[in-house]
């Protein structure tokens, strides 16, 4: 379907592409923002918040308390771009809502403490279905201590569509920017890449078969990676953590893929990313998921959106102090996966590939909401 107005001319978005229209977006407002404020460009706003607290009757604290930061973000979710509803439970999509969002604060190296959401429903959808959407995000708001504010409701025409914007709070020290790598610094990241892609693919090609209803309960690997799709692990503490850690450089969550969103931390640090894909974790079901269905797991893991680990960078002298304190707090250990360099060609700072020790062009790209 063709949607080109007709007066106007000239580029499409498919050309210029979901982050060459951010770019023009920021090159027109970023000159509103304030001094130290931070506008687009990361995974959140960063606005200076003040000394963060008070010593007795009122008085200057005895000590210097860290200063604060607030952090805010926006994600939106559009029926027909991000879910369908018979691929959905209410309170799936709730809980997805929201975990996008406390993601991009944790990516910041913060705690999410408050969230307004904004929905345009269609007018059929009955009102329990929007009680078990909210019984989702109630969940999540309880688990991380997160209070709703506020919102917008409105009637849809056309589909659901449901927006939150999150507050968060860090200690200016502890924000972690994309611009933070350096060159020398090892790069890690957490959870396992593809399998929400995994997950969605095989909804594409089983659109009939895969209504909720229907879930494969017989394939316990394919039922992981629906539920990796469906409700996305954030790693909401986790960030908090890495953001106290001395040794942690740049931080930023894979929303939109690895091949998409490690060329950002590549770009706006000045420095290549050097990942080794061989590094790059696979988990066992994705693999065994790939092989029924004839899928790449590489592939998926290296471009494929929405599975929300965080990818970050480390001190070479303190990595191993860093994934170590990581593993004794939560269990596991992050992944790592490549190596920082000066940028080999100054104009272009990107994410380069490795595989086999050698160079690889890397033949897909990450995910784009206008380019296909
Ligand atoms: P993320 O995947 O972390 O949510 P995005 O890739 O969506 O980040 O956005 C990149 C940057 O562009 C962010 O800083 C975001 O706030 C900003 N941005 C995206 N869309 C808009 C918009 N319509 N207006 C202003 N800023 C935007
Ligand atoms: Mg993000």
């Amino acid at each position: 379907m063709s949607t080109k107005p007709t007066p106007f001319t000239g580029e499409t978005l498919r050309e210029v592409g979901e982050f060459g229209l951010i770019d023009r977006i920021a090159a027109r407002f970023g000159p509103l923002v304030e001094g130290d404020w931070l506008g687009i460009g990361d995974d959140c706003a960063v606005i200076p918040w003040g000394t963060g607290g008070e010593g007795a009757g009122g008085e200057l604290p005895e000590k210097p308390t860290p200063a604060e930061v607030l952090l805010a973000t926006t994600d939106l979710l559009v029926e027909g771009s991000h879910f369908r509803l018979e691929w959905t439970t209410p309170e799936d999509l709730g809980y997805k809502a929201l975990a996008v969002n406390l993601s991009d604060v944790a990516a910041m190296g913060g705690k999410p403490f408050g969230a307004l959401m904004a929905i345009g429903i269609p007018e059929a959808l009955p009102v329990a279905w929007v009680e078990r959407f909210m019984d989702g995000v109630h969940a999540l708001c309880r688990e991380h201590g997160v209070a709703l504010l506020g919102g917008d409701t409105t009637r849809s025409r056309n589909g659901l569509v449901v927006d939150f914007t999150v507050l968060g709070r860090a200690r200016e020290a502890d924000v972690r920017l994309r611009s933070h790598a350096r060159p020398g610094d090892l790069v890690a990241m957490t959870g396992w890449p593809g399998e929400s892609g995994a997950g969605l693919s095989w909804r594409l090609e089983h659109a009939e078969a895969a209504t909720v209803v229907a879930q494969p309960a017989d394939n316990p690997d394919l039922a992981r990676m629906l539920l990796a799709h469906d409700r996305p692990r954030v790693f909401v503490r986790e960030g908090a953590f890495l953001g106290r850690m001395t040794g942690v450089g740049a931080m930023l969550d894979l929303s939109d893929g690895l091949l998409s969103d490690a060329g950002h931390i590549a770009v706006r640090s000045g420095c290549d990313l050097w990942v080794d894909v061989e590094q790059v974790p696979v988990s066992r079901a994705l693999g065994s998921v790939c092989e029924r269905y004839g899928w790449d797991p590489l592939r998926l893991a290296l471009s494929a959106g929405e599975d929300y680990g965080l990818l970050f960078t480390l001190r070479p002298e303190l990595a191993q102090q860093v994934l170590d304190a990581y593993e004794a707090t939560f269990g596991e250990r992050p992944t790592l996966i490549g190596r920082v360099s000066p940028c080999a060609d100054r104009t272009q700072p990107a994410l380069r590939l490795r595989r086999g020790g050698e160079p690889w062009r890397v033949p897909w790209s990450g995910f784009d909401h206008f380019r296909r």
